[in-house]
């Protein structure tokens, strides 16, 4: 079955020079709830406007259910919602005028889902939507998108602004429409790994425009490790890898890295090698996330360099992790350092 969401080689620039998006590939299956995380102006909120048709890339192409949204029938549009970050709402409107009015535009509108998401987020119907709470604004924003019982659902941030019990309803709310007959694909924006941890089937980690690292969430928890190596002697052997090391640190005998290693056997076999020491931990995503990105200095003069820059590693299938030139970071199956090992001993 081909994807439901899928961008190629999807490019956008602002005027002033801004490359917010960059040669950005993305496939979503159908009912995968798929996470963008990225730092700040990592680029996923132009992405989301990319695919909604809001923005016009540059380059690239998008297709959602089959087809772009600036040509697709009125039919398919009324299968996609999304949920802006800032999402504007008719403040003068009440809930009941909204949902009224959504009703006429939305052949799929459920008032049952509506009704229920409005007791559940304890909304009121009758005050002017400009009243209500920035939180309440956003849940009433969120119960009009899942109302219209979406075979897609977009979301930048959904849960910003939400107090925890909120978010939690939230994501039952999300996961319900997933398992709903009719079934939906989300694609959500978040800075909440946490959240997302719980919620997604895959994530996508952004930077610079384009997506670096995917994988299934399952698969970062059951592999992603950080672990310590503590050779006997002063120093790392020169011929030592790290087996999938998505970044390492290295001071005199010890290496200390964030590696993805399927199993086990990997340090036994390390500890046998070298009679090393090793300590392993288990990483939540939002670690992986803070590892990945700590220390990491931005080009103040373009932070969104172009497409030749660096060189891309494939993990589970998907465009992997940037290395730019000189940098120490990973490769998906044995650790390898674009620096030569002469400079990396010296690190
Ligand atoms: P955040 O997590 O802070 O919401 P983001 O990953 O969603 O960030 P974007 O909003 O997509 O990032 O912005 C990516 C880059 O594009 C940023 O450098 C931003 O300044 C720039 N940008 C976004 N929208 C515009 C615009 N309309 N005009 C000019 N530059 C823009």
């Amino acid at each position: 079955m081909p994807p439901v969401i899928s961008a190629r080689d999807l490019t956008k620039t602002f005027r002033g020079g801004i490359v917010a998006v960059s040669g950005l590939d993305l496939e979503i299956e159908a009912g995968v709830v798929y996470g963008l995380i990225g730092r700040n102006g990592a680029g996923k909120t132009t992405t989301l406007r990319l695919l909604m048709g809001l923005l016009r890339p540059d380059r690239g192409e998008v297709r959602i259910l089959g087809g772009d949204l600036w040509s697709a029938p009125r039919s398919t549009r009324h299968r996609i919602a999304y949920v802006s970050q800032g999402q504007q709402v008719p403040d003068w409107m009440s809930l009941t005028d909204l949902c009224r009015y959504a009703a006429h535009f939305y052949d799929r509108w459920d008032r049952d889902i509506a009704r229920d998401l409005a007791n559940r987020w304890d909304l009121p119907w009758n005050h002017a939507i400009g009243r209500l709470s920035g939180g309440q604004q956003r849940l009433a924003a969120l119960l009009t998108a899942l109302a219209t019982r979406p075979g897609v659902l977009l979301l930048d941030e959904p849960a910003a602004g939400l107090d925890p019990i909120a978010r939690h309803s939230l994501n039952d709310c999300l996961i319900e429409a997933l398992l709903r007959s009719d079934g939906c694909t989300i694609l959500l924006s978040t800075h909440l790994i946490g959240d997302l941890e719980r919620l997604a089937t895959r994530v996508g980690i952004m930077d610079r425009g384009r997506i670096v690292a995917a994988g299934e969430v399952d698969d970062w928890q059951r592999t992603v490790r950080k672990a310590q190596v503590v050779f006997p002697g002063e120093f790392v052997p020169r011929e030592f890898n790290m087996p999938g090391a998505l970044r390492s640190e290295t001071l005199g005998p010890v290496i200390t890295a964030i590696c993805r290693a399927p199993d086990d056997t990997v340090w036994d076999a390390i500890r046998t090698r070298y009679g090393a020491r090793i300590n392993v931990f288990p990483l939540t995503l939002e670690e992986v996330f803070v590892e990945m990105f700590r220390d990491r200095p931005t080009d103040p003069v373009n932070p969104h360099p172009g497409d030749n820059e660096g060189e891309f590693i494939t993990i589970s299938g998907q465009p992997g992790i940037r290395v730019d030139k000189g940098d120490t970071c990973r490769v998906g199956g044995a650790f390898q350092s674009t620096a030569p090992p002469a400079q990396r001993d010296r690190d």
